[in-house]
């Protein structure tokens, strides 16, 4: 099976450097599988899992928001951050969804809400990778 190089990176590190099959990725619009002479493009992507299929193996990243581009020679996800399962920390999770969910139940001004929104999102991502869904 032919494989690309595909890299996650995030202002802080390199989470993912690996030769694989395929990976599907959020997209604005939509789930979007990417495999080996995909056409070159860059897209935004969505708070949300990214899943990575190598061999027999199956590899879920929670990637929140950023970009997307497929290269002729290599695949990028550029992120503002990206965890792999083993390295999300669910309680820390739990408390951060608790915490947003207290903000939106509240009567914050709209800013707050949007926060609170994106806040929620990420938590509830990094509860089901970790869960492994
Ligand atoms: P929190 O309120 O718990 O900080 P957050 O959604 O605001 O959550 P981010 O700003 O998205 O956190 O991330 C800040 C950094 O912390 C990033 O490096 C991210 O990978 C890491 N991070 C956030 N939540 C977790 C988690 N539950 N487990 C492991 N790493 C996490």
């Amino acid at each position: 099976m032919s494989t690309f190089l595909l890299e996650i990176v995030t202002p802080e590190r390199k989470v993912y450097a690996q030769d694989v099959n395929m990976v599907i990725v959020r997209g604005l619009q939509g789930e979007l599988g990417i495999m080996p002479g995909h056409i070159p493009l860059v897209t935004p992507l969505q708070i949300g899992p990214l899943r990575i299929k190598k061999g027999n193996e199956e590899t879920v990243v929670a990637v929140n928001g950023g970009f997307v581009e497929v290269r002729k020679d290599k695949v990028v996800v550029l992120a503002e951050s990206a965890e792999l399962s083993g390295d999300i920390d669910p309680e820390r999770a739990q408390a951060a969804r608790q915490r947003a969910e207290q903000r939106l139940t509240g009567k914050g001004s709209d800013v707050d809400r949007k926060r609170a929104e994106l806040s929620l999102q990420r938590a509830i991502n990094r509860l089901e990778v970790k869960k492994g869904f």
